[in-house]
């Protein structure tokens, strides 16, 4: 079996709620997410490169400079202040590494079969899902 891997990221903001520590408050991240697809070759690739890597890229642009809040995290008259000066990307999970790392697996595995997601929120600090 062979796996290719694809880069890319995004800037975003977010904070975690019922958090004690830094995190609590908003701040941001330039999250870098790695996708490992996996397969035998067909013509000698595993997938297309720029195919797989146009895909990754727009799913990092929908969060690109957003802020990214976990529903029900925010009381709603913050939440629609905030929605008429910023844009607001609004997600189901708590807005960890983890949690990312899940998401970007479960939309690239929809197209390809994924190994693994990396979701990175600084230089040295990375989640990983496994497909299982
Ligand atoms: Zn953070």
């Amino acid at each position: 079996m062979y796996s290719v891997t694809c880069e890319s990221s995004f800037d975003a903001a977010h904070f975690l709620s019922n958090y004690k520590g830094k995190c609590h408050n908003i701040h941001g991240h330039r999250w870098k997410v790695i996708v490992c697809i996996k397969g035998e070759l067909d013509n000698g690739m595993v997938v297309d490169f720029g195919i797989v890597k146009a895909y990754l890229k727009e799913l990092c642009d929908f969060f690109d400079h957003s802020f990214i809040v976990e529903k029900g995290s925010l009381n709603k008259e913050t939440l629609n202040l905030l929605k008429e000066e910023f844009l607001i990307r609004e997600v189901d999970f708590r807005t960890t590494a983890e949690n990312f790392s899940k998401y970007f697996f479960d939309k690239v595995n929809d197209k390809y079969k994924c190994l693994y997601a990396e979701v990175y929120e600084t230089p040295t600090n990375c989640a990983r899902y496994i497909c299982e």
